[in-house]
């Protein structure tokens, strides 16, 4: 495959020092953007090429652009993190390059290399690496998010020849300013995220488009976010609209839904699964009905439940409620020690306070 190569065109625009540190000092979620981002273009003829740092700022797009009628795009989500020593890493990078051309190969859309993935994080960041937040100033990063979309101006239907790549980033604050509170959570029983042998496992647009009717009806009902089911049943729990689910035994195992094809496979709920032996905890994955959910917290059988993904790393998992019922808190308030547990493991490796021993940080 191509190694492009990143120029950087560095802007003349850039934030002022003052300016850039009191955003970083409260950052909020996704509203705010560095100086720089990354583009490069794919043809049918000429593969990928262009390669750039530039200024952020907006794209020129046709109208006719195949994205905006047929939403062939994809995404990725991820943290640049800053150590004590001032230097700045990334988690499993590696690992979103592989879902990102997974995603690709399941929406039509071009492959770009690992080398190439993690070359236009490294461009990026290091255009932009004032922007990390500093070390100490709770789970702050820098949120970066690549992704491609179908430019080409056409209106058939058919895969795009030209397609765009683009890398943008943002920084982000603790997601807990308060504490770990539980999130509440409503099932989603009439509308499915995903369904059998479409692209729940793929992490396009198309998918978080569909969630929102779930959540705006979870929001009604005074719930935090939805949790979504199986949609040929409606009985087996998937996940939530942009995080996994993880359930916390009695009798020590840890069991999070399968893979069915209709979820997507997190790379914070592989790691988990990975450091649970580590806790002494038997990682499970298998179907999981919702029914096992309302019961397991009634009888003590479930102690504790989370939702995990990079943006939030773990969060515990508050009530249950549906259409005529609800049920107890899956954690106490603060979230479960085994919750905290794997919440801290995990941030431990990501700002550097453990040994990486299994290189999970670049
Ligand atoms: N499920 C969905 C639908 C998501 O959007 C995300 C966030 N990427 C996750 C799970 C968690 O994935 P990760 O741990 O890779 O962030």
């Amino acid at each position: 495959m191509t190694q492009l190569t990143f120029t950087t065109e560095r802007s003349s625009n850039l934030v002022s020092d003052i300016e850039r540190e009191q955003i970083l000092s409260d950052p909020g979620f996704g509203t705010t953007f560095t100086d720089h981002m990354v583009t490069a273009t794919w043809t049918a003829e000429h593969g990928w090429h262009d390669a750039v740092v530039r200024e952020f700022g907006p794209l020129q797009l046709s109208p006719a652009a195949a994205v905006l009628h047929y939403a062939q795009e994809i995404f990725e989500g991820m943290k640049a993190y800053r150590h004590e020593d001032g230097s700045v890493w990334t988690f499993r990078p590696e690992a979103n390059a592989a879902r990102m051309a997974r995603s690709a190969r399941r929406l039509a859309l071009p492959e770009l290399s690992e080398e190439d993935f993690i070359a236009s994080l490294t461009a990026l960041v290091q255009a932009d690496e004032k922007w990390v937040p500093a070390y100490g100033t709770g789970e702050t990063s820098l949120y970066l998010r690549p992704f491609m979309f179908a430019s080409e101006a056409f209106l058939g239907v058919r895969p795009a020849r030209e397609v765009t790549y683009s890398v943008i980033a943002s920084p982000a604050g603790a997601y807990f300013k308060g504490g770990l509170k539980p999130v509440s959570l409503w099932v989603s029983q009439d509308y499915a995220r995903a369904g059998d042998g479409g692209t729940g496992a793929a992490k396009c647009g198309g998918n978080y488009a569909s969630s929102m009717a779930g959540q705006i009806e979870g929001a009604d009902h005074g719930c935090d976010q939805a949790v979504f089911l199986d949609s040929a049943t409606h009985t087996y729990i998937e996940e939530l609209g942009g995080m996994n689910l993880f359930f916390v035994m009695k009798d020590g195992r840890l069991r999070t839904p399968a893979l069915t094809g209709s979820i997507l496979e997190g790379i914070t709920r592989d790691s988990i699964l990975t450091l649970a032996k580590d806790l002494d905890l038997e990682p499970v994955q298998e179907r999981i009905e919702i029914q096992e959910w309302k019961d397991g917290v009634v009888s003590g059988e479930i102690t504790e439940i989370f939702a995990c993904g990079t943006a939030a790393v773990v969060t515990p998992v508050g009530e249950l409620r549906w259409d005529g019922g609800s049920a107890p808190s899956g954690s106490p308030e603060g979230g479960g020690e085994v919750t905290r547990a794997i919440r801290s493991t995990l941030l431990d490796i990501q700002y550097g306070r453990a040994t990486d021993t299994r290189g999970w940080m670049t």
